[in-house]
């Protein structure tokens, strides 16, 4: 049970623009996430694997965070997802709607990072590279998600992972019913990363 929100970071990874599901930036303020430590990361819309190291990457460099929390700017959590803040694990995922349905869930140690919380003092424990497709023999078909890497080395290092809840998701190819375009003069850089921008506050 997270008690202190103000040590919750989020970075929500916005491909390729700023769009953001409304759901997503009233949820986290909701749970009492301080503004202040939400960010929104033009992650790099060629390279998935790419933008979720650096969103792991950045997020470790933030100070005074013992949760960090990682969103797809398309997750749409809602009352089923407030879980999160209650699980037991070092990793924690929201479950939602993958391209292969609900089946992506099926083990208890299933792990996927449409949206996912990170215990800090875990999360830097884990080496980078985090995240990396799986590949066949020739690399000439993925076999395994972004997320197997992450998994694997977390359990090889003995950290629970865990999934509950749920949260909306349109999987890739589905049209998305609605979303806020964050707009760049409403943002300022942080970290000394044109791509890393918070919200002004208004
Ligand atoms: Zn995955």
């Amino acid at each position: 049970m997270i008690t202190d929100r103000s040590k919750v970071s989020a970075i929500i990874i916005a491909n390729p623009d700023l769009r953001v599901a409304p759901e997503l930036l009233l949820w986290l303020i909701d749970s009492d996430i301080p503004r202040r430590n939400i960010l929104i990361y033009r992650g790099n819309d060629r390279d998935q694997v790419a933008a979720y190291n650096r969103a792991v990457e950045m997020s470790l460099n933030l100070p005074n965070v013992e949760y960090h929390l990682f969103a797809d700017s398309d997750i749409r959590p809602y009352s089923a997802s407030n879980d999160l803040f209650d699980a037991p694990y070092d990793f924690t995922c929201l479950k939602c709607d993958t391209e292969t349905g609900l089946g992506a869930w099926a083990e208890a140690s299933s792990f996927h990072t449409a949206l996912w919380l990170a215990r800090s003092s875990s999360l830097r424990q884990m080496a980078a590279p985090w995240f990396g497709w799986g590949y066949n023999p020739t690399h000439s078909a993925i076999s395994k998600c972004v997320c197997d890497q992450f998994r694997k080395q977390a359990i090889d290092k003995g950290f629970r992972i865990g999934n509950v809840g749920h949260a909306l998701h349109y999987p890739r190819g589905k049209q998305l019913p609605d979303s806020i375009c964050v707009k760049e003069r409403y943002t300022k850089n942080t970290n000394g990363d044109d791509n890393a921008r918070k919200i002004f506050r208004t």
